[in-house]
């Protein structure tokens, strides 16, 4: 894989300098290389990242792949070519890493899917789609508004409704979206269908709407970690690790200093394997993770990366009053834990700046605000400024995936690594 990629893919022709070459151990020489951006993707786009003599038009004419824009600002959206055989191919290699999913039958069981619109799935926000216009093959797409806010009690009572004619033995969700609909169920009392499992993706799941989701369902909720850049990476296990999908990909995990929170702490470049369409080496997805800290997981399965937790996105970090780095998970460590909160969403304003913003349906919330300021100053210092507003409700990004935290002030990821990475 690396030799081709440096050989015969032109975007990695600068890399080839870094190569302290093939008899040197693969991980040496791995970690030698810098780090595939969407700026180079992006620059390079097609013909730059495949290898000569592959012929994107006659894959596209044959069907075999198709374009795909991946949602964002346009900083962040690019354009991947999408391999459907091997997409699902990743998919079925990463249920190995759960029983609960395992279990099933890949390829034939019912999957009902809760997401916004932009990023899967069929978009009306004007008149509703009925239900077979929402189905392809196996999946049913609960919902096709692009603003969640939107919903009513009528819609999510039909998503409840269809959940229990259409029994999906998966239900694939955004947890921002999922969480709403459960707070909808619990407040009413409502009964609904449990599938076989749950499977969150597309977004960060908070402790809040993990809560809010356990609520409503009793099915095991399996966090799924994938991009469509490289496929699905990292799974779920029974005990609640997550863990490298080694058939499908390369993981290389670059730590923070200790200063800044590692070595456990730290972020993840992927080489995904095996797809003739996509050629990435050590493609920076984003991400931020922290390591198992045993390196082993009470599941017994022990070949590749076992993660404790996602950490968020590097576009989610803040950073405290002395310069450390904040993750979304440490964040929602403590803003989760606030009573009587149903949403909530932190913006780093400048530097020692920190606007929080609530949605609560209590109605004499003095204690809540001080109780947030606490938490938020326990954070990022005593003399930290902190503001607290309340909203009814939160829309999504456009993007279509909500905004938990983020800091409007630049935030240099690569000044965190551990011996100075290169770029
Ligand atoms: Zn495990």
């Amino acid at each position: 894989m690396l030799d081709t990629a440096l050989e015969r893919i032109d975007v990695y022709r600068s890399w080839k300098a870094c190569d302290p070459g093939p008899d040197h151990p693969i991980d040496v020489r791995y970690a030698a290389m810098p780090s595939l951006t969407k700026r180079d993707i992006r620059e390079h786009f097609p013909q730059g990242l495949l290898p000569s003599g592959l012929d994107i038009d006659r894959g596209l004419a044959d069907g075999h792949i198709e374009l795909v824009s991946t949602s964002g600002t346009t900083d962040d959206s690019i354009t991947n070519i999408w391999n459907q055989e091997w997409w699902d191919a990743s998919e079925r290699s990463s249920w190995k890493l759960n029983s609960h999913i395992n279990n099933l039958v890949y390829g034939e069981h019912r999957e009902a899917i809760l997401a916004n619109p932009r990023n899967t799935g069929f978009i009306s926000d004007d008149a509703d789609l009925p239900m077979d216009e929402r189905r392809t093959s196996r999946f049913l797409y609960l919902n096709e508004k692009t603003d969640p806010t939107t919903w009513s009690e009528e819609l999510m009572n039909r998503m409840v409704r269809e959940l229990e004619a259409f029994r999906p033995e998966v239900l694939e969700a955004n947890p921002s979206l999922l969480a709403r609909l459960c707070r909808h169920i619990a407040d009413n009392g409502i009964s609904v269908f449990q599938p076989g499992a749950i499977v969150t993706t597309y977004e960060y799941m908070t402790k809040l709407e993990c809560r809010q989701i356990r609520r409503a369902f009793g099915s095991p909720v399996i966090s799924s970690y994938g991009t469509t850049e490289t496929g699905y990476v990292f799974m779920e296990c029974e005990a609640g690790r997550l863990h490298q999908n080694t058939d499908f990909c390369r993981v290389d995990f670059q730590p923070f200093k200790a200063e800044y929170g590692g070595p456990l702490l730290g972020r993840i470049l992927v080489t995904p394997f095996d797809n003739k369409w996509c050629w990435y080496v050590r493609f920076d997805t984003g991400d931020l993770v922290r390591l198992e800290p045993s390196g082993r997981c009470p599941c017994g399965r022990n070949s590749g990366i076992i993660l404790s937790s996602l950490q968020g996105r590097k576009a989610n970090l803040t950073q405290t009053l002395a310069g450390r780095p904040v993750t979304l998970c440490e964040v929602d460590d403590v803003l989760s834990r606030l009573e009587g909160v149903t949403q909530y969403k932190l913006i780093q304003a400048d530097h020692g700046e920190y606007e929080l913003r609530l949605v609560s349906p209590l109605r004499e919330k003095k204690h809540l605000v001080a109780e947030a300021r606490r938490a938020l100053k326990g954070i990022y210092g005593p003399d930290a400024t902190v503001s607290i507003d309340f909203d009814t409700d939160f829309a999504p990004e456009e993007s279509g995936k909500s905004l938990i935290s983020r800091a409007l002030i630049p935030i240099d990821v690569q000044s965190y690594l551990e011996q100075g990475q290169p770029l």
